[in-house]
């Protein structure tokens, strides 16, 4: 896309929100596959879904400069004509470049790259202030470093400057079994150290199995069979057979390897998932409704519908409490985290990002020690008691998270006190700049937009 076209945009953005910007309370208008599960109420919206194009790829110096909402479908599709692909992509298609810089990105590649704010060397930010803004780590370095987590509550991303990484056209996938927390994340942080592969994950699907999956590029297939393929099995469940222990995949088969069952949500609500699990019905439907957008959408339209009493009753889960967690540990808080969560919580399965964890020291809303953070992510739910109170599970969770000093990715429930919720975070940090950048408070807090539910 031309750039002139994007300054074009930008120009009329800046335009509205100056006018928004008197009434107060500004709030981004939501995409209709928001992952961002929170209760919403009519605020004076912006809308920035037309920030959606790649604006240029330099394939010499390995960089893209890509529209704040761009899903990472489309950045990969695009750079991958050139062999290259983003450092970190992840593993939804329908999550958009300035949604992970605001509620954080993580994918099997972030054991070398960091998180997704971490690839990125420039922002263009519309502040509350209603400034567009240039920011990296040596232009109004502390915009930049403030932004990753803080869920536009200081300014929006109106376009970025992403590191690429060489790529190839398939991926060799190995899986690892392990039966310890000790051993396995010894061994994980082994493969992380040796920097041999292109992609390390972790999957656990039972307290004894815990499973590292790595993935290389290669330019060649091999012909091995059989091999995964989305249409006629989830990755998930093809992992839980262990039927083969390596295989090659196209390398977009790879990306998206989590996003036809959205990692393993469906599985849990019992009609749904053996539909959704029969190979027939993936065979046949599968273009169609095997993605994460179409379910995202779904779920959205006939929230209020699975909310209601009967539909929880007539599913069979009307004593389930829903399970959404990504957060934060690093490899030493984990294993004491599995030591606990096995007996306690005892929900499988588990997906386990290691990131590499250089740079956190800069960031306000993302302070954490240790070479390698895990991000884990909890996608299911757990039967409760008729005596267990609202949120049983969840609040549990986030109290033992929190005690052993992890941190959330915000998007997910989080459900503690703000006096709790600042232990964890740097608040001077986020104040300063918020108080800089967003002056008169048009933005919501970020306590109040991730735990409080006021605000889309
Ligand atoms: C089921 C599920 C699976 C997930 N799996 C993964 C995964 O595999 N890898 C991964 O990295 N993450 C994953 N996530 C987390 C996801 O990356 C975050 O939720 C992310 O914030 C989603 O971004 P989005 O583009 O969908 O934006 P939304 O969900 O629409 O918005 C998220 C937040 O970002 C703000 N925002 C959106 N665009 C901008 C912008 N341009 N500038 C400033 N603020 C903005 C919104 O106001 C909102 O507060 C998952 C989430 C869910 C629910």
């Amino acid at each position: 896309m031309n750039i002139h076209t994007h300054h074009q945009k930008v120009a009329k953005v800046q335009q509205e929100f100056a006018t928004l910007k008197k009434l107060k309370e500004v709030s981004l208008k939501p995409k209709s596959t928001t992952h961002f599960f929170r209760q919403r109420t009519k605020k004076h919206t912006l809308d920035l879904t037309h920030l959606n194009q790649v604006i240029h790829i330099d394939p010499q110096q390995r960089i893209a400069h890509v529209e704040g909402c761009t899903k990472f479908f489309d950045i990969a599709k695009a750079t991958l004509q050139h062999n290259l692909l983003p450092e970190v992509t992840p593993e939804l298609r329908n999550i958009t470049i300035g949604g992970t810089i605001a509620g954080l990105g993580v994918e099997a590649s972030s054991f070398r790259y960091g998180m997704v704010h971490d690839t990125v060397i420039e922002y263009e930010v519309l502040t509350g202030n209603g400034d567009i803004v240039t920011c990296s780590p040596i232009q109004n370095s502390e915009l930049f470093y403030a932004l990753p987590n803080s869920l536009g509550t200081i300014g929006y991303v109106l376009s970025c400057k992403i590191r690429l990484m060489p790529a190839k056209n398939f991926v060799k996938v190995n899986i690892h079994t392990f039966e310890t927390p000790q051993t396995y994340f010894a061994a994980l942080e082994k493969i992380c150290d040796e920097q041999e592969h292109d992609f390390v994950e972790g999957y656990l699907d039972r307290p004894d199995r815990f499973l590292i999956v790595t993935g290389d590029f290669t330019d060649l297939k091999d012909r091995q069979e059989p091999t995964w393929h989305w249409q006629h099995e989830a990755f998930w469940h093809f992992l839980s057979t262990h039927r083969q222990k390596n295989f090659t995949i196209p390398v977009s088969d790879y990306l998206w390897r989590w996003d036809h069952d959205c990692f393993w949500i469906f599985k849990g609500s019992a009609g749904l998932g053996s539909f959704i699990n029969n190979s027939f019905v993936r065979q046949i439907f599968g273009h169609w409704i095997l993605r994460s957008d179409f379910w995202i959408y779904l779920n959205g339209k006939t929230r209020r519908i699975r909310e209601s009493q009967w539909y929880r009753k007539y599913m069979g889960i009307a004593t389930r409490e829903d399970i959404l967690q990504d957060f934060v540990l690093n490899l030493d808080q984990a294993r004491d985290f599995f030591e606990w969560y096995n007996p306690a919580m005892n929900v499988f399965p588990v997906w386990i990002c290691p990131v590499r964890n250089d740079f956190s020291a800069h960031f306000p809303m993302h302070t954490i020690p240790g070479k390698y953070i895990l991000d884990i992510g909890i996608y299911s739910g757990k039967k409760r008691t008729s005596t267990n109170p609202k949120d049983y599970y969840n609040h549990m969770l986030d109290t033992h998270i929190f005690k052993l000093g992890g941190f959330k990715g915000l998007y997910s429930t989080t459900l503690v006190t703000e006096k709790e919720f600042w232990q964890e975070y740097d608040h001077a940090g986020y104040l300063a700049v918020k108080n800089t950048y967003d002056r008169e408070a048009v933005f919501p807090d970020v306590f109040e937009k991730a735990v409080g539910k006021k605000t889309s």
